[in-house]
C-alpha cells in the first residue's frame, strides 16, 4: 500500500467511529475506480454481444436475442445519448450517474440503467456450461447452504417481480455476504435510491416480458429454468473477486 493511500485509509477508519457505514462504504474516495462500461461517458455505444445470436439456443432463441440486443438495448443507448449529448451530462460516467441517480431526470435513470443492465446481462450468459467455484461458491453456500436452495430463492424472487424488472445476486462489499434483490423497471443495485438495498452485482436476470415472450409466452417460470443453463459462473467468480478485493490497488 502506498503511504498516501495508507494515510487516507487511516483517516477513513478514524472517521468511521463518527459516521454511518453508508458514508464509509458509499462514495468514499478510497473506493476502486469504476471498470467496464461504468467508466463510460457519452457518446454511449451498443457493445457487441460476446457470442452469436443463436449461441444460447435452445434456452434463449435467436430471434429474441436479436431483437433484445439490436432493438431494445440499442434504444436504451440511443435514448441515453439523446438525453446527454450536447449537455454537461455528456461527460458524466455511468458510475457517477448511478451514485447520484435521484438528482437526474427519469430519462437518465431509465436509459443509463437499461444500457448498463443489458450489457451486464449479456456478460452473465455463456453457452458453455460452468459450475460455481471459489469465492462465489463459498459465499452462496455460507448464505443459502446449497446451490439448489440459492436457485430456489432466486427463482422465487424472479417469479414475484410484478411487471417489468430485474433480479440480481449481489455482494455486499463491506462484509462480503451475498444476497438476492429485485429492482423495478431499469433500476439496479448500484443506484443510490433511498429505501433500497445497494450491492455489487454478480449475476442478473432480465424478467421483462421482451426477454422471453416470443419463446415462452407467459411462462416466466420456464424462462427462469432455462436461464440456469446459461449462467457464466467463471464470470460470476471474476466479478466476486473484483468486488471483494482490497480497495487500495
Ligand atoms: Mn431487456
Amino acid at each position: 500500500m502506498e503511504k498516501r493511500e495508507f494515510l487516507k485509509a487511516g483517516a477513513l477508519l478514524t472517521a468511521g467511529a463518527l459516521v454511518a457505514p453508508s458514508v464509509l462504504f458509499g462514495n468514499s474516495t478510497a473506493e476502486a475506480a469504476p471498470t467496464g462500461i461504468l467508466a463510460d461517458k457519452g457518446p454511449h455505444t451498443l457493445p457487441k454481444l460476446p457470442y452469436a445470436y443463436e449461441a444460447l439456443e435452445p434456452h434463449i432463441d435467436k430471434q429474441t436475442m436479436e431483437l433484445h440486443h439490436k432493438a431494445h438495448h440499442q434504444a436504451y443507448v440511443d435514448n441515453l445519448n439523446a438525453a446527454v449529448l450536447k449537455t454537461p451530462m455528456e461527460k458524466i460516467t455511468l458510475d457517477v450517474f448511478f451514485k447520484n441517480i435521484t438528482k437526474y431526470k427519469p430519462e437518465i435513470r431509465n436509459n443509463a440503467g437499461g444500457h448498463y443492465n443489458h450489457t451486464f446481462f449479456w456478460e452473465t450468459l455463456n453457452p458453455a456450461a460452468s459450475i460455481p467455484m471459489g469465492g462465489i461458491d463459498a459465499a452462496i453456500k455460507k448464505k443459502f447452504l446449497t446451490l439448489d436452495a440459492f436457485k430456489a430463492a432466486f427463482n422465487k424472487e424472479a417469479m414475484n417481480v410484478f411487471g417489468s424488472g430485474w433480479v440480481w445476486l449481489c455482494v455486499n462489499k463491506a462484509n462480503k455476504d451475498v444476497f438476492i434483490v429485485s429492482t423495478p423497471n431499469q433500476d439496479n443495485p448500484l443506484m443510490e435510491i433511498p429505501g433500497t438495498v445497494k450491492g455489487v452485482p454478480i449475476i442478473a436476470l432480465d424478467v421483462w416480458e421482451h426477454a422471453y415472450y416470443l419463446k415462452h409466452q407467459n411462462k416466466r417460470k420456464d424462462y427462469i429454468a432455462a436461464f440456469w443453463n446459461l449462467v457464466d459462473w467463471n464470470k460470476a467468480e471474476q466479478r466476486f473477486q473484483e468486488a471483494t478485493a482490497s480497495k487500495t490497488k
